[in-house]
């Protein structure tokens, strides 16, 4: 037996109901998805999706702590609605798309906004913005079986019991199919792959001590609290 397993620190993607666990791979994320959350920032709409990632190592579970790096201070709340890739391909057909989902979930793309301001200004890329440690805070995953329409779901976050976003994911620009659709066209897609669908408006500050929930209807609860 090997008692270093080389996986340790692997993170997973639990399936409610199964005892099904993905590993988790790439973590595909979509910028400026809602119109209003566009305008609250001052940026254009994108023809095509706008793209980024987080690395794995980035995703902290219910109950864990956001840790933010010291070369920050503002980071951003963005509740979204995150898709597990069950079966994966390459150029999916919008048509065949929803059946590629193993599951839904909810997930924070926690942003550094005052270092995403700064790398956006110079046309540099976003990692260190987005992809840092526990930058990925997310809940288990719903069976995709169970949400009959995935574009119909409230989405809210609250801090400290305050609601500071409150939507429906019918409002995303680009829907679920495209999505899965155009990202398979770049990405190969491969099951625990995850997709994180942009964010309503309403983003906003978190700071030490804050506990953040995020929820969606039919799908769950996120709970973190900042270290
Ligand atoms: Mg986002």
């Amino acid at each position: 037996m090997v008692a270093d397993s080389p996986r340790r620190g692997m993170k997973t993607a639990q399936l409610i109901g199964s005892r099904q666990s993905f590993n988790i791979g790439k973590i595909l994320c979509i910028g400026r998805n809602y119109a209003d959350h566009i305008k609250e920032l001052g940026n254009e709409t994108p023809g095509r999706p706008i793209i980024f990632m987080k690395p794995s190592s980035s995703v902290i579970g219910e109950g864990e702590e956001i840790v933010i790096p010291a070369y920050s201070s503002d980071c951003h709340h963005e509740a979204e609605l995150a898709l597990l890739i069950g079966t994966g391909g390459k150029d999916i057909p919008e048509q065949e798309a929803l059946s590629c989902l193993a599951g839904y979930g909810v997930a924070i793309d926690l942003t550094l906004r005052d270092v995403q301001a700064e790398l956006k200004k110079k046309g540099l890329p976003w990692e260190i913005a987005k992809g840092f440690d526990t930058a990925c805070p997310l809940s288990a995953f719903v069976p995709a079986g169970s949400v009959a329409d995935p574009q119909a779901l409230r989405i809210r976050l609250s801090v400290n019991g305050e609601p500071r976003q409150d939507a429906s994911t019918a409002l995303m620009i680009h829907r679920i199919p495209e999505l899965v659709s155009y990202l398979s066209s770049v990405f190969t897609l491969v099951p625990g792959d995850l997709i994180l669908t942009g964010t309503p408006a309403g983003v906003g500050p978190i700071k030490s001590g804050d506990l953040v929930v995020a929820e969606i209807s039919q799908v769950g609860k996120l709970s973190v609290s900042v270290r």
